[in-house]
Parts: structure tokens; C-alpha cells; sequence
């Protein structure tokens, strides 16, 4: 593990520091990539101070796929680690058949928790997350079962993940009355989708909530990735949750123009995004996806230069709404 490559961030009011870049499983986890390709992505990303690992229940393909990968490469190569890594994952979305496959119920989110600590084979989380709201379980059920979940041991903290900024106040208020601080909300953030700017920082700010953002480069178009034409090892050419047709010219001549300002600041367009997503303290951390150990390793170079001239964030305004 090397501490003295990126900022550490403290989450929200919260004494727990998450590296300014962390890495997301989400993608290129999955039972159809080979496991050594995971793990040279997973070492370079301790190589790089990334202490903290974001995955959820259902990455894979298959689903579980992630955490089995993730659990396989703790027993190989971070033995020892556990007390100086963090692990998340997420449930809420539907895993199994039935009633009780899906949903933030107390049934639903229990089981899927035990499960997710199987295949990691851990005995904890550090955060658990609810991956979504679900508006036919209570506010009471699901922020109870939050409660109970870190109480029996099987996570350190609790988050919430894309609830709207009125929920996630409730959620907060009433987590705080039963002794558990709600630690941290994951939101998506880009140049692309600024909407948390609206009320939810805000909102984080107000209750000391930290706030782990997802997609900073919106899942690879915010990079030099699709300039030449959609590249057939892209997500884009994958096309499950990013379509081709999402590739248009107007994103790609912001991207041309982003690549202007980023050249004159040192840096790539992709550090360019990070870097943005970082400039206001209240964003805890930015969580990446990498297919290599390469795109990670550039990544993670935005921290060299995250701070703005006025004159650049107007640059950047001004080629947004181009
Ligand atoms: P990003 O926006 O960082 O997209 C990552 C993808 O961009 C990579 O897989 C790669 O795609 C491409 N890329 C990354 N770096 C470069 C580079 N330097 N040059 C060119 N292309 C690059 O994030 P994700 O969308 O992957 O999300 C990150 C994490 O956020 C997820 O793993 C997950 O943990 C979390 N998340 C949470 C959600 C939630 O609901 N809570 C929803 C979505 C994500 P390619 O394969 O084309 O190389």
C-alpha cells in the first residue's frame, strides 16, 4: 500500500478518510474476465493508495460475480490487508426469485447481506449501502434494518445510494436517533450530470453526510475513449449499460473541447473530469471503474492538479452549454 500517493478525504462529519480516487467494481469484474487481469487491476490499485473498493451484490455478470472475484484476490494477494483496506457493497435490487428477492426490506436486505459476506468471505463491510430507495418499504423498516445491520457486526457504516435529497434528510434525522450516523450517500457526478449541484450537497453538508460520487467520467465518455469512432474493447461496444448511441457529436465536441483546456492544465481529459469532480471538498470521493491497470494508474495522476483558476471553471462552463 502506498499512503503517499493521493489525498485522503474525511466522509462528511465522520472521522473515516477515503482516498480522493477509489475503484468500483462494477464492470470488468465479472466471471467472463479472467481472474489475473482483475487482480493486476486490484495491485496497482494499492500501489496507488487506493484503500477503498466499492461493489454491490449484483456486479458480475453473473450476479455475485464481483464479490466472489473480490473475496479470491483478498485470500491471494491483500492477506493481511483487511485493517487497511475498505470494502462496500450494496443491496436492494432484485437478486432471486420471490418476494423476498429484492427490495429494502428487513427480510430482503439481511439475506442479501449474509450472502454478499459469503463470497467475499469477510466477516464485515466497512459500508453497507442501500442501492436505492423503495418506496413500498418504510422509511422506519429500511433505516431499522440499517441500524440492526451494523449493531449485529456485519458493517462498520451505513450509506444510501441515488435517494433524493428530500429522503436522504429523513433518513439521516431518523439514523441519528437510533445512535447510527448515516455515513455517506453515493450519487451519480459528471461534467455530464451535474444534478447533485441542485440540493443534495447541500443537503450532505447540512446533516455532515460524505458523499462517494459514481461515473465521474460517465462510464468512459468523458475520456479520449470514443474520439476516433466506438473502439471494440469500449463499454460503448459492449453496449449493455452504455449504447453506442449515447456517443453523439455533441458529447464529442465537448470532449474536444475539454481536451483543450485539460492540454493547457497538463493533463488528459479523463483527469480533467476527476480532477473537476474533486474540486469541491464536499465530495468525499470519486469512484472510477479501470478495464486496465493502465487507465487506473492515469487516473489517479489527476490528483496532481486539482485545483482551478476562475478562468478554467468558466472554460468549462461555457463548453458545457456549447
Ligand atoms: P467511470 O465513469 O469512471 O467509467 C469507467 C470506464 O471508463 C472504464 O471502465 C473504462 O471503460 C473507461 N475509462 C476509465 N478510465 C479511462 C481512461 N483513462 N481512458 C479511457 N477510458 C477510461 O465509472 P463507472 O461507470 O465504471 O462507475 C464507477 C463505479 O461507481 C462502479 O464500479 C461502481 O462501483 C459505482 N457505481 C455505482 C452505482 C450506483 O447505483 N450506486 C451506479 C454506477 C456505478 P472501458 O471499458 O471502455 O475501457
Amino acid at each position: 500500500m502506498n499512503y503517499e500517493r493521493q489525498p485522503y478525504r474525511r466522509c462528511g462529519r465522520s472521522g473515516l478518510r477515503l482516498p480522493a480516487i477509489s475503484l468500483g467494481l462494477w464492470h470488468n469484474f465479472g466471471a467472463d474476465r479472467p481472474l489475473d487481469g482483475q487482480r493486476a487491476i486490484v495491485r496497482k490499485a494499492l500501489d496507488l493508495g487506493i484503500t477503498h473498493f466499492d461493489i454491490a451484490d449484483r456486479y458480475g455478470p453473473p450476479f455475485g460475480a464481483a464479490e466472489s472475484a473480490f473475496g479470491a484476490i483478498h485470500r491471494q494477494d491483500l492477506r493481511g490487508l483487511r485493517d487497511e483496506i475498505v470494502v462496500t457493497t450494496k443491496g436492494r435490487n432484485p437478486m432471486w426469485e420471490g418476494p423476498y428477492g429484492e427490495g429494502n426490506t428487513r427480510k430482503h436486505l439481511l439475506a442479501t447481506l449474509d450472502r454478499s459476506l459469503r463470497r467475499l468471505g469477510l466477516d464485515f463491510v466497512d459500508i453497507f449501502y442501500l442501492h436505492r430507495d423503495d418506496e413500498e418499504t418504510s422509511l422506519e423498516e429500511q433505516v431499522g434494518t440499517l441500524d440492526h445491520i451494523v449493531r449485529s457486526g456485519r458493517a462498520l457504516y451505513v450509506g444510501v445510494s441515488n435517494y433524493s435529497p428530500e429522503r436522504t434528510a429523513e433518513v439521516s434525522r431518523m439514523l441519528r436517533e437510533l445512535g447510527t450516523p448515516l455515513l455517506v450517500h453515493q450519487p451519480p457526478y459528471s461534467l455530464l450530470n451535474r444534478g447533485i449541484e441542485q440540493s443534495l450537497l447541500g443537503v450532505l453538508e447540512r446533516e455532515g453526510v460524505g458523499c462517494v460520487v459514481y461515473s465521474p467520467l460517465a462510464q468512459g465518455l468523458l475520456t479520449d475513449r470514443y474520439l476516433d469512432g466506438i473502439p471494440a474493447d469500449s463499454r460503448a461496444a459492449e453496449g449493455r449499460f452504455l449504447t453506442p448511441d449515447r456517443v453523439t457529436p455533441e458529447v464529442l465536441s465537448f470532449v474536444r473541447a475539454l481536451g483543450v483546456i485539460a492540454e493547457a492544465r497538463g493533463q488528459t481529459v479523463a483527469q480533467l473530469a476527476l480532477a473537476w469532480a474533486l474540486r469541491d471538498e464536499r465530495v468525499t470521493s470519486v469512484l472510477v471503474g479501470a478495464s486496465s491497470p493502465a487507465q487506473l494508474e492515469a487516473n489517479v495522476a489527476a490528483v496532481d492538479r486539482l485545483d482551478f483558476t476562475g478562468d478554467e471553471l468558466a472554460a468549462i462552463d461555457a463548453a458545457a452549454k456549447e
